[in-house]
């Protein structure tokens, strides 16, 4: 009875990731789908502590163990994910990410310990000694790749790479590769140092891997190490023969795989150009004054009131900039003002805005504009044409047109944001320092550009004022 009870509930819990991610893929229902997949993996982890019975019939037992590590586990969950701030948001998930990896290796480490010593020993199943090595490697470049990039992100570790790293770094993972067709087929003496071997191995690649990867590519790379922990999770489901741990497994590999291909594409590059170049590394690491394009016009708080006042269609195009200034209540405030004396007002969203997917969805979310002005690049890029005003606050290499233009730029071919098209294009940000991509942006050196400079969130406030009074 108990045994059914526990497979209707992995079912359950089963569906509720498959819906759960499905409603992720919409601001209006992303919250509550998070809530379902969360209600379901508690139900699963429940289910396996009390109903689960090993092949020795008895419950897990360690119960004192397994609830002071979730207590422990949920505490420093719950105080991370509440105080971390929107811009840091990549690097949260990367770490917990590698404790995912972690995790999936160390399920294979102590799995190979027991088949060891299981009658027969390592020989007696072959196909679990393939499985454990899958989620060994696996998992621990995960776990490895995972944690440089954190420390990438949080700014304590810097772009690396040296002559023949590339060389290094294939023969490190087809070193483990061969060590695990070995430990199957060879049946070396002590398999216990090969198998080690082949962990140190994987270690080693997943650092190398990441350290020399640029700054700006960082979130792809955490999305593709997403969906590496998801293909050693499955293994562990596969090992367990735990059906509901194989679900979530396919579906974040699968999830992390489609969202690294589609980053990607929103940046016209393939993945391999991401894992060998190091674009933005640069301006990751502190970010030079762009050099003299040309001259630009500034423009003051009061004339750009009075131009959006009297605007009939104004698009606002917020970028990381907007994130870094918090501003996203007071861009809600403005909007509101603007509508009020019967301006149309839209956003347009680039894709790659801001530091992860979605980034800017979350943002305005958390303001609570509604999700229908929020337009999609080929939406918008329809509409510049009818636009009076584009607001670009805080955004840089999204609207850079040498994406275009110039096919020696290093972001030529990524689709943009064609806010040149407009009427009239006010830019706010503090300087005239690049984006993230390091590089210039002739945007801003355009006769219909003006320059707004400032922190967006007190410029969008002194700009509030001004409309009141318009
Ligand atoms: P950018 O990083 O290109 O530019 C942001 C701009 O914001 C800067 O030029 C900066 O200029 C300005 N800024 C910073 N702080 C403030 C502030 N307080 N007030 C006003 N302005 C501010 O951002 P975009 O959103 O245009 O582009 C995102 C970049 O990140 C792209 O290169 C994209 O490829 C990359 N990327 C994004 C990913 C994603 O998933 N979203 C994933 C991988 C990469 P100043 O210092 O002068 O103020």
């Amino acid at each position: 009875m108990e045994q059914q009870i526990l497979t209707i509930l992995y079912l359950a819990s089963s569906l509720t990731f498959i819906v759960g991610l499905k409603m992720l893929s919409s601001p209006a229902t992303a919250r509550r789908g998070n809530w379902l997949a969360a209600a379901g993996m508690t139900a699963a982890i429940l289910g396996t502590i009390f109903l689960y019975r090993g092949s020795d019939g008895a419950h897990l037992g360690n119960y004192g163990w397994i609830f002071t590590g979730l207590l422990l586990g949920t505490l420093v969950g719950t105080y991370t994910a509440r105080t971390v701030k929107m811009t840091a948001m990549p690097e949260m998930v990367s770490l917990f990410n590698g404790m995912g990896g972690a995790c999936a290796a160390l399920i294979s480490i102590v799995e190979f310990g027991h088949l060891h010593h299981q009658p027969g020993g390592l020989y007696a199943n072959p196909l679990q000694l393939l499985i454990i090595l899958l989620g060994l490697i696996i998992g621990a470049v995960s776990f490895a790749g995972s944690m440089v990039a954190w420390g990438k992100l949080n700014g304590k570790v810097k772009d690396f790479s040296f002559p023949g790293q590339h060389i290094l770094n294939n023969g490190a993972i087809l070193l483990a590769l061969a060590g695990a067709v070995y430990l199957i087929h060879g049946h070396p003496a002590d398999p216990s140092l090969v198998f080690h071997t082949v962990l140190a191995l994987s270690l080693l690649y997943g650092i190398f891997f990441v350290l020399p990867i640029g700054g700006a590519d960082m979130p792809v790379v955490i999305s593709l190490l997403n969906s590496f922990t998801g293909v050693a999770a499955a293994c562990g489901g596969f090992l367990y023969h735990n059906k509901v741990m194989l679900t979530g497994g396919i579906l974040v590999g699968a999830a992390g795989t489609l969202l690294t291909i589609l980053m990607c594409r929103a940046m016209n590059r393939s993945l391999l150009n991401v894992l060998i170049g190091s674009f933005g590394g640069g301006a990751a690491t502190g970010g030079a004054t762009s050099a003299a394009g040309g001259t630009y016009k500034e423009i003051n708080i009061s004339d750009v009131a009075t131009v959006m006042a009297y605007a009939n269609k104004v698009m606002i195009v917020p970028g990381y900039g907007l994130a870094v200034a918090q501003a996203q209540h007071a861009c809600h405030e403005l909007e509101k003002a603007l509508e009020a004396r019967g301006v149309d007002v839209k956003y347009a969203i680039h894709p790659v805005a801001g530091r992860m997917p979605g980034h800017m969805n979350v943002l305005l979310a958390e303001s609570d504009v509604a999700y229908d002005k929020l337009l999609e690049m080929e939406q918008a890029n329809e509409e510049f044409r009818t636009t009076d005003v584009v607001l670009v606050l805080g955004a840089n290499d999204v609207v850079n047109p040498a994406a275009k233009n110039d096919p020696a730029s290093p972001i030529y071919g990524m689709p943009i944001l064609e806010v040149e098209e407009a009427k009239t294009v006010i830019v706010n940000k503090r300087s005239m320092k690049p984006g993230y991509a390091g590089i210039e942006n002739q945007l801003f050196f355009q006769p219909k550009t003006s320059m707004l400079f400032g922190d967006a969130k007190k410029a969008l406030q002194e700009l509030l004022a001004e409309i009141r009074n318009v």
